[in-house]
């Protein structure tokens, strides 16, 4: 079973690659900011508590997402495998990520990390801004998304580094070469 994690700062291209790698490999798309960003158009009362949270640019808590990963996990009990986005953003999420699997006998097989510069992203996720209108798409709320990932997210790549499962692709590419090089990546590593 291939279960991949796009890893990468926000703006990096994580969303486009993961439609692409989804339709490819046949994998079920697990993106925990597409979940919440449905759960806040729902106008529930979840959704407006994590409106708050995400307009900051802050991390949703850990019981949250967890709930939140479980239950799009038990939703594909009968999938092919899956590309992780947007998840693991912290250690911690990243040890529950491997027992959530392991009690289905599952591992993730290998993180695709997109490398691209933090004045690209600030440009890029202020374009999609005015496309998107994403509220957390302005320029300070974007500099403290980028901060939190430094902070929390970073030290995941020394993890998966250790675990001999951490690939890196320029993520300044055009959107073919990238697809290129993550597809070289999975069929060379599977
Ligand atoms: P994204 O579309 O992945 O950039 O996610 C948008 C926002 O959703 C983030 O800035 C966080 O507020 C929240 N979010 C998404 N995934 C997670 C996660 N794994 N842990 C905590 N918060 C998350």
């Amino acid at each position: 079973m291939l279960n991949i994690i796009i890893f990468g700062p926000p703006g990096c291209g994580k969303g486009t690659q993961s439609a692409k790698i989804t339709e490819k490999y046949n994998l079920v798309h697990i993106s925990t900011g597409d979940i919440i960003r449905k759960e806040i158009k729902s106008h529930s009362e979840f959704g407006i508590l994590l409106k708050a949270i995400v307009e900051k640019g802050e991390l949703v808590p850990y019981e949250l997402i967890i709930k939140i990963l479980e239950s799009a996990l038990a939703k594909n009990k009968n999938a092919n495998g899956f590309i992780f986005d947007g998840f693991p953003r912290t250690i911690d999420q990243a040890t529950d990520l491997d027992k959530i699997l392991k009690k289905d006998n599952k591992s993730i097989s290998l993180v695709l990390s997109l490398k691209v510069e933090d004045d690209v992203v600030i440009e890029r996720l202020l374009k999609r801004a005015q496309i998107e209108g994403r509220k957390d798409d302005t320029e300070d709320v974007i500099k403290n998304r980028l901060k939190i990932y430094k902070d929390e997210t970073y030290p995941l790549i020394a993890l998966y580094k250790d675990q001999g499962k951490y690939f890196e692709v320029e993520g300044s590419n055009t959107i073919d070469e990238i697809f290129k090089s993550a597809s070289d990546i999975i069929d060379s590593n599977y």
